[in-house]
């Protein structure tokens, strides 16, 4: 089947949907989002998108790729790098979609530079609720082509994209500086931006008076590599090493053994443990496939906390103090993120008084919450303070009134009428408010 016949039987499927139903799509592999049991909604009728998952052209002199929206980042860059590039922006997940990334706002260690994946894209094909086909770019459906990025497949399906590709390196060398306390790490984020001397920059902070910064650049050769999926753990090593070397595959991917640290969480660091059996849960797709096959028997407990907080550079150290006092979690997840252009699902008046180009985003990975506390509800209120913004990934505890104040209602509004009238597919807030 080709792809104007598998966007014909999704167009289709989407007009045969019952009088009023409400729509979600099933695709092969697995979601990020995180497992929620009071989010699930099976009542839901269900669209299956799980052919778009093929690389459609990568043109080699300009640099293009377009390729279908199911297409996982670790799919994507095993061809991408036959061709000495890569995408703009990875996630380190090896499962994410190139969709999944556009609607739910990924980043990774270019971002610094470049900003997310969306930032890198130049076209986008919708299958709207209608069963319409959409194109969108910069140019044309400007309004919608710029709200879909964040719009957590509340405005259509994504089912085609072209993008840009980077120069790539078959080696990253990677070095590992570590500073003692906040003001010199912020600081030498703040140089590293200023004046860009590697390809990667992310941090690890381990503990209040050990802060990594990960520095990496694409090299041709390399004395030795490094590898992660097996006995030696990733962020362990930025602990210890102050260099270290990988294949381009593996360090894109390199926390993707552990989904960061959550294995920990589930003995998955213990040695017997990980030999013993490790091949069945190492890798986030494994971890998030049982934790969303036991969320039922868990469904009493609070949820751990997984969430991406941006904040301006200029209210970083504000945020720090807070999460340090409030939260007293380690490791943090640190990514710096330029964002040259305020994004359109940024209510304007709500970012008053933040001029920043550089903001930072912090990862908050498997925090267990304690008795008496709701963690993502005191981020929630923190972020409103400093004028901060999550992605919504996980828990979203605002009221419908506080919610837009931070997202754009205006905007999105406006998108949602040309694209789904009628709220098939949920709009922002009921899609990710907790219940
Ligand atoms: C444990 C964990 C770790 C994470 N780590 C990272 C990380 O290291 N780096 C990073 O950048 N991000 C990370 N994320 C966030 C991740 O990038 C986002 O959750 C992303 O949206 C996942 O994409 P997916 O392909 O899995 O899509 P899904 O999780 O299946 O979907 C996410 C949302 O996008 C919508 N969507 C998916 N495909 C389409 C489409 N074709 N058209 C329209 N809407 C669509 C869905 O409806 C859904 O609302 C992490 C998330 C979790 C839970």
């Amino acid at each position: 089947m080709n792809h104007e016949d598998t966007i014909k039987i999704i167009a289709e499927q989407l007009q045969a949907r019952p009088h009023n139903a409400r729509v979600s799509l099933i695709r092969k592999g697995i979601s990020h989002k995180v497992p929620n049991a009071h989010l699930e909604d099976d009542k839901t009728h269900k669209i299956y998108v799980g052919e778009l998952n093929r690389i459609l052209k990568i043109d080699p002199q300009n640099r293009t790729c377009t390729a279908e929206s199911g297409v996982t980042f670790s799919d994507l860059v095993k061809e991408t790098l036959k061709h000495g590039l890569v995408p703009y922006t990875v996630p380190e997940l090896k499962t994410i979609t190139i969709g999944g990334a556009i609607s739910g706002c990924s980043v990774e260690s270019m971002s610094y530079k470049y900003g997310g994946f969306h930032d890198s894209c130049l076209e986008y094909e919708l299958v709207t609720a209608k069963g319409e086909i959409l194109q969108c770019s910069p140019e044309k459906n400007a309004e919608v082509f710029q709200m879909l990025h964040g719009s957590f497949g509340t405005l259509g399906i994504i089912t085609k994209i072209t993008f840009k590709l980077h120069p790539a390196k078959p080696y990253v060398k990677l070095t590992h500086a570590r500073y003692e306390n906040f003001a010199d790490y912020q600081q030498a984020i703040q140089n590293e931006y200023d004046k860009p001397q590697y390809d990667f920059m992310d941090g690890i902070i381990h503990s209040p008076t050990h802060f990594t910064l990960c520095l990496g650049t694409f090299v041709d050769e390399a004395p030795y590599t490094s590898n992660y999926e097996g006995q030696k753990i990733y962020y362990k090593s930025t602990r210890q090493k102050t260099e270290d070397y990988m294949k381009t595959y593996d360090y894109f991917f390199r926390y993707d053994a552990e989904c960061h640290w959550i294995s920990r969480n589930y003995g998955l660091e213990n040695p017997v443990v990980r030999f013993l059996f490790g091949r069945w849960f190492l890798s986030s797709t494994n971890m998030i496939k049982t934790a969303k096959k036991l969320r039922f028997i868990f469904k009493h407990l609070k949820p751990e906390v997984i969430v991406d907080i941006f904040v301006a550079m200029s209210r970083f150290k504000a945020f720090y103090e807070f999460y340090e006092k409030d939260f007293d979690y380690f490791p943090l997840w640190i990514v710096p993120y330029r964002i040259a252009r305020r994004y359109d699902w940024m209510n304007e008046k709500f970012m008053e008084g933040v001029n920043d180009e550089l903001f930072i985003d912090c990862a908050v990975y498997g925090l267990r919450q304690k008795k008496g506390r709701d963690y993502y509800k005191m981020m929630d209120e923190k972020l409103l303070e400093l004028k901060g913004v999550k992605t919504l990934i996980s828990h979203n505890s605002y009221e419908p009134e506080t919610f837009w104040q931070i997202y754009n209602k205006t905007k999105y509004d406006h998108a949602k009428k040309l694209t789904d009238p009628e709220n098939i597919f949920k709009d922002l807030y009921q899609k990710t408010h907790n219940k």
